[in-house]
């Protein structure tokens, strides 16, 4: 099977395998490094949830799940929780039916040459893109939550998430600095989709040539003229961006029409 995801794999479609390989590494290995959310890590976690329950593309199993821990975690009047108890959760181990999220690692659109490369912080990116592009699609998705009518609301969230748990510590404080000089001049949903676009280029391109680059993905200004050919243009011979293409390219790619199930358990 793997071998058949690695050659039928194709660039111009977002793998829900790589969304919820993600998920799964996030709930069981990213935060399996805390044996205890409490304070500011709890209330990333808390918020993190409720995003991902109100605007993950998934499918419905995945979906009660969220919805599941959501209702668990408002629920909880404690202001420690164990992780322990996160995941006997997310293992389902109460029985719920209609509740399952993989166990195991299927990269297809973030699979690397090798691997240690992409991977995990691959669909990371991919995860928040979409969640940005879902609170664009679906302006009222926020509503009667503590981010209702928040342009801010995922970035913010993303983050948060950064700086709490992102296993790599190095990536965080790069973000963290990148975020703190920018963030708040966004205003819009539609704004936000386009920051998180434009940082991830900014980040594309620090990153190129760099070790952690894999040579069969390279890293490149996204998306390339073959993906969206309108996206791109020139103005005084400069290469630039047509935003608004960008953003209708952006809506496509992360949104949830598109979504190919191929490979997910
Ligand atoms: P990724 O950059 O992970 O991108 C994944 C996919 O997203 C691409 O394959 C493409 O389909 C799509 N994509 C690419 N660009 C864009 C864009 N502009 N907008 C929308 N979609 C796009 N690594 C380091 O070595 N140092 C760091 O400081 C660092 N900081 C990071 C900060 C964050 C917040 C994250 C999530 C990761 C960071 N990483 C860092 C990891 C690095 O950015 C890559 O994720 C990793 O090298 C894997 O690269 P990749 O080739 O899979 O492409």
């Amino acid at each position: 099977q793997e071998d058949a995801a690695m050659k039928e794999f194709d660039r111009s479609k977002l793998y829900m395998a790589d969304l919820e390989s993600g998920l799964h590494y996030i709930l069981r290995a990213e935060l399996a490094n805390h044996h205890t959310l409490e304070g500011e890590k709890l209330k990333t976690f808390k918020d993190f949830v409720t995003i991902l329950y109100k605007l993950f593309p998934g499918r419905p199993r995945v979906m009660k799940l969220l919805e599941t821990l959501q209702e668990w975690l408002v629920s909880m009047p404690l202001d420690k929780i164990p992780y322990d108890a996160i995941l006997d959760l997310v293992n389902n181990k109460m029985r719920i039916s209609g509740i399952f999220l993989t166990n195991h690692t299927q990269w297809v659109g973030c699979r690397g040459s090798k691997s240690h490369l992409r991977g995990y912080p691959c669909s990371l990116w991919k995860l928040f893109h979409s969640l940005t592009v879902q609170a664009a699609v679906k302006p009222d998705a926020l509503a009667n939550t503590a981010f209702e009518a928040d342009p801010q609301a995922v970035l913010q969230t993303m983050r948060h998430y950064i700086r709490e748990f992102f296993g790599c510590r190095e990536c965080a404080k790069h973000f963290e600095a990148m975020t703190k000089e920018t963030v708040d001049s966004v205003k819009t949903l539609d704004q936000a989709v386009l920051w998180l676009w434009r940082k991830h280029n900014v980040v594309n391109n620090r990153l190129s040539g760099a070790p952690s680059e894999d040579p069969k993905f390279p890293k490149v200004q996204w998306p390339t003229s073959d993906l969206c050919p309108a996206c791109h243009g020139q103005m005084g011979g400069m290469h630039s961006w047509n935003e608004d293409e960008v953003l209708a390219f952006l809506k496509r790619y992360y949104g949830n029409q598109e979504i190919s199930l191929e490979f997910a358990d």
